[in-house]
């Protein structure tokens, strides 16, 4: 497995202004260095305290983004140094942000996440509910989080067309609340979507963030 050699593959495959989170999750530190040699600075990790650790022990100039569902009792664990939480799939877990983000000085920016797969396993917001969040009073008082932009899951399928479709989706999505919800924030821009087996299809469909995992370090 040359680790270097995938990421300059995907590379090739990505528009320059496309961000790639390499997705280290279960993944050693000697792993990780083997990419961050190649020269891979972002990554994304799903569980709050190994991420924790592996923040204390690899490189500072690491872009740590946490990609997975998170749960209000880790928030902690990451607040202190984390680049970007693409996974805020409640209210109850944004306000749990920006409480920590508050203790440590910061702004965090976040993706919300929705649901866009078939799959009901897959977590994430309906509209109607990221709405509910946006235009409520209590949102516009969190002053350490920034919303970034939005994530999403497609569902696991051989079907490129249906994966498209929910890519689509997302982005429709995207471009509806910068319009009702962020006219004027510049830094509401990000569109995270693409993994492995579908960044390709992700990015046609205008994703400007990939996580990708396996097709970097091989099956988990
Ligand atoms: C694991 C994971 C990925 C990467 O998946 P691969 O198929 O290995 O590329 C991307 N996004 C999320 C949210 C994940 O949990």
């Amino acid at each position: 497995m040359d680790i270097g050699k995938n990421i300059a593959d995907i590379k090739d495959n990505l528009p320059a202004e496309v961000k790639l989170v390499a997705v280290s999750k279960t993944k050693s530190p000697e792993i990780i260095m083997e990419a961050y040699n190649a020269g891979q600075r972002v990554f994304g990790e799903n569980k709050a305290q190994e991420l924790s650790r592996k923040y204390e022990t690899l490189p500072k100039d690491i872009e740590w983004h946490f990609i997975g569902h998170l749960q209000t009792n880790k928030v902690k664990y990451i607040a202190p140094f984390v680049s970007m939480i693409h996974g805020i799939d409640s209210f109850k877990i944004l306000k749990a942000v920006n409480k920590e983000a508050q203790k440590n000085n910061r702004i965090i920016p976040c993706l919300l996440q929705f649901h866009i797969a078939q799959e009901s396993t897959k977590f994430g917001l309906s509209e109607e509910e990221a709405h509910e969040i946006l235009d409520s009073e209590e949102f516009k008082s969190l002053k350490n989080i920034s919303i970034a932009g939005v994530m999403g899951m497609a569902t696991f399928t051989e079907d490129e067309n249906q994966v498209r479709n929910e890519f689509r989706f997302l982005k429709k999505i995207f471009e509806k609340l910068k319009k009702e919800c962020f006219p004027r924030r510049k830094g509401f821009k990000e569109i995270s979507m693409g993994m492995s087996d579908d960044y390709l299809i992700a990015v046609e469909e205008g994703s400007t963030m990939v996580r990708v995992g396996s097709k970097i370090f091989g099956a988990r």
